[in-house]
């Protein structure tokens, strides 16, 4: 008998709601299950936060720029989609990260991995932290385990190992930069539980990391331009995967310029509510949006008001081009970060030109200056011109740039970077296991979830769909 086509509809255009759909359709494909597949994102194009400009030679990444190349999920959908030819990696001559502290640039010290020491020689060497704050970071060595293991803020588990020094100066702009967040408020579990991990296996994190860069798994075949390095892009832009997505997923429909405006339950499944009035039927829906837009879709499902304590910071990306000629400060590295504790409005820079050879002309500079943190929002006032004053002052006192740049690009990220608050996973399950018994065939993904990088936005896409697959498979 001929199997009944099931109605699957994806909401939202971003990686998380793209790789839904692609692994739906995949594993519905693999399993000969006719499958109806809907994704419907509110704005006019794909992608969400992944926005690449192409212009002038320059490739001007308004969201994203980069990804962890040892985050598989990526790598595998990057074959998936026929891409690995187009994957690069970062400068091999431009690999030094710098970290503003004290009105200078500090190069970021060698065998630094999650900002742990893994190396001693350069760690004792620099001037990022003080000989007290050095001598408190090696307590670590000594230091018991944390025998309970209930969640705590990432910056009272580092302050608790390294010390106050290498929270402020080094894991502060480091690891609560990837999220603009306040390291006190932000979930440990949550964002890096490998280290939750190593301090449970290794009880120091120093030896932990070593001895995790020792055991390092083989890479993965690669091309020889993305070989060896930390971070990964595509040549022409990370918007590549989006558009290629979107070219293998032809056969689904796609509304654009669309929003779900509600969701009912019927006795034979769901109704979607669109802006124009439309309505559709899905037997099983995947919510790839943020948090907050989720939770007024399913506002009578217990529990449901947890997804609100995810707050969203807003940040800002300012792209300024100029010519080789007009800066002489020499850019041997990837860029810096600022600790917040050095009062600046710019909280990092990436030099794109030197990190990335694709990024500019032969003969021009393109730097991505970032603005915006958790705790330092009054920049969403302001207007473009402030806004690039403000980035150009820094840029003035940081490394003695004077110039007109030949042209700027403003992204405003409003409500953009999901903060985990302590108790994220345990609030999250919650939410999953009242969404499972009232409302069965809805599955939450993406971003606010369960890590904000675009590997983990793709792994929850792809579990997402292993969830539709088994619940309408039935
Ligand atoms: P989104 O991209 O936000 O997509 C959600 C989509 O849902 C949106 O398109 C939205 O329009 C749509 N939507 C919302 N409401 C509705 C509705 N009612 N109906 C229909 N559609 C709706 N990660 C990295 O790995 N590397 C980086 O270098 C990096 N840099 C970043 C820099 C910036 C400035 C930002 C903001 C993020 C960065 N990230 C980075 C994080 C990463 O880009 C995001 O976490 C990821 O792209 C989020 O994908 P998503 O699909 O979950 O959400």
């Amino acid at each position: 008998m001929e199997k009944p086509c099931k109605k699957v509809i994806i909401i939202g255009g971003g990686i998380t709601g793209l790789s839904a759909a692609f692994y739906t359709k995949k594993l519905f494909d693999e399993q000969q299950i006719p499958v109806d597949i809907t994704l419907i994102e509110k704005s006019e194009e794909l992608g969400g936060k992944i926005q690449t400009l192409r212009k002038d030679g320059f490739i001007i990444e308004r969201g994203p720029d980069a990804f962890l190349a040892r985050k598989l999920p990526i790598i595998t959908l990057t074959k998936e989609l026929g891409l690995e030819d187009e994957l690069i990696g970062t400068n091999p001559n431009a690999r030094t990260n710098y970290i503003y502290h004290k009105k200078k640039l500090h190069q970021m010290p060698l065998g630094l991995v999650l900002g742990i020491p893994t190396k001693l020689t350069p760690f004792m060497k620099t001037g990022l932290i003080s000989p007290i704050g050095k001598l408190r970071a090696s307590l670590d060595l000594l230091l018991p385990k944390k025998k309970i293991l209930e969640d705590e803020s990432l910056g009272h588990f580092i302050q608790r190992r390294l010390g106050k020094e290498v929270l402020e100066n080094i894991t502060e702009p480091l690891l609560g930069g990837i999220y603009a967040g306040d390291t006190d408020t932000l979930s440990l579990q949550a964002t890096f539980p490998n280290l939750v991990e190593m301090e449970q296996k290794h009880r120091s994190l120093i030896l932990g990391m070593a001895a995790g860069m020792k055991n390092r798994p083989a890479s993965v075949n690669l091309p020889d331009a993305a070989k060896k390095s930390m971070f990964l892009t595509y040549k022409n832009g990370m918007s590549t995967l989006i558009e290629a997505l979107k070219e293998t997923l032809k056969s689904i429909r796609i509304i654009k310029g669309q929003g779900v405006t509600k969701v009912d339950q019927r006795d034979n499944g769901y109704q979607v509510h669109l802006d124009d009035q439309t309505k559709l039927h899905a037997d099983g829906i995947v919510f790839a949006l943020p948090n907050h837009h989720a939770a007024s879709l399913l506002s009578d499902v217990e529990s449901i008001h947890l997804l609100e304590k995810v707050n969203y910071v807003s940040v800002a990306n300012v792209s300024l081009t100029f010519d080789k000629a007009d800066i002489t400060y020499p850019m041997n590295g990837t860029g810096f970060l600022i600790p917040a504790n050095e009062g600046t409005v710019l909280t990092a820079c990436t030099w794109s030109s030197s990190k990335w050879l694709h990024a500019a002309p032969e003969n021009k500079y393109l730097l991505r200056c970032y603005v915006g943190r958790e705790k330092d929002q009054q920049w969403v006032k302001w207007s473009d011109e402030e806004i690039l004053a403000n980035v150009q002052k820094d840029l003035k006192d940081i490394m003695g740039i004077t110039a007109t740049p030949t042209s700027h690009t403003i992204t405003r990220a409003i409500h953009s970077m999901p903060q985990y608050p302590i108790h994220h996973l345990e609030q999250l399950k919650k939410v999953r296991k009242c969404l499972k018994a009232q409302k069965p065939g809805l599955f939450l993904c993406g971003a606010g979830y369960e890590g904000v990088g675009i590997p983990d936005c793709i792994e929850q896409g792809k579990r997402a769909a292993e969830k539709m697959v088994a619940y309408l498979a039935v």
